[in-house]
C-alpha cells in the first residue's frame, strides 16, 4: 500500500497529499533557500507534480526572481501566502519541490542530502551520516535507482 502523505498552510484553507514518496528530499542550505523561507535552509521534497493532489484551496503561483537570475514559480496558498511546493527553472513543472515542513509528519521525510554546504550557517553542524555537497551534484551518484527511474520517466513523458 502507498504511503500518503498529507500538508498544508497554516490557515488550513489549502490542503494536499503526495500520493507516493519523493524522488528524493533535500536540505538546501544556498543563500537563496535561507532568504526565501527566512531560516538556516529548506527542506525540499522532489516528486512529480501529478503525484501532488490538491484536497482544498487552489495554491497559486507567485513567481520569484532570485540571486541566480532564474524565475521560480511558489505556489502559495491564495488566503495566508505560506508557500508549499516550487517549480525550478531546471525541473519545470512536472517536478514539485514541496515544503516537507507543511507536511502533518515532516519528521517521515528527512533529508537525503545537505547541498550548497559552502554557505551553510556557521552555528549548523550537519549529520555525518548524510551526504552533504558544497554545492550540487549530479543526481546518478547519490539517487536511488528506482527514483532515477522515475525521472527519466518524466523525461520521456
Ligand atoms: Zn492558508
Ligand atoms: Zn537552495
Amino acid at each position: 500500500m502507498a504511503k500518503t502523505f498529507v500538508g498544508r498552510c497554516s490557515c488550513g484553507a489549502a490542503r494536499y497529499r503526495l500520493t507516493s514518496p519523493p524522488m528524493f528530499v533535500h536540505a538546501c542550505h544556498c543563500t537563496e533557500c535561507q532568504r526565501l523561507s527566512g531560516s538556516a535552509f529548506a527542506v525540499n521534497a522532489m516528486i512529480e507534480a501529478d503525484r501532488v493532489e490538491t484536497l482544498a484551496g487552489e495554491p497559486e503561483p507567485a513567481p520569484v526572481t532570485g540571486t541566480s537570475g532564474r524565475l521560480q514559480a511558489i505556489f502559495r496558498c491564495p488566503r495566508c501566502k505560506v508557500a508549499l511546493w516550487s517549480h525550478y527553472p531546471g525541473a519545470g513543472a512536472k517536478v514539485c519541490f514541496v515544503r516537507v515542513g507543511t507536511l502533518e509528519e515532516p519528521a517521515r521525510l528527512p533529508p537525503d542530502i545537505h547541498i550548497f554546504t559552502a554557505t551553510k550557517l556557521p552555528w549548523l553542524t550537519l549529520p555525518e551520516t548524510i551526504p552533504a555537497v558544497e554545492e550540487y551534484y549530479a543526481a546518478k551518484d547519490y539517487w536511488p535507482a528506482a527514483s532515477l527511474s522515475r525521472r527519466a520517466a518524466l523525461r520521456d513523458g
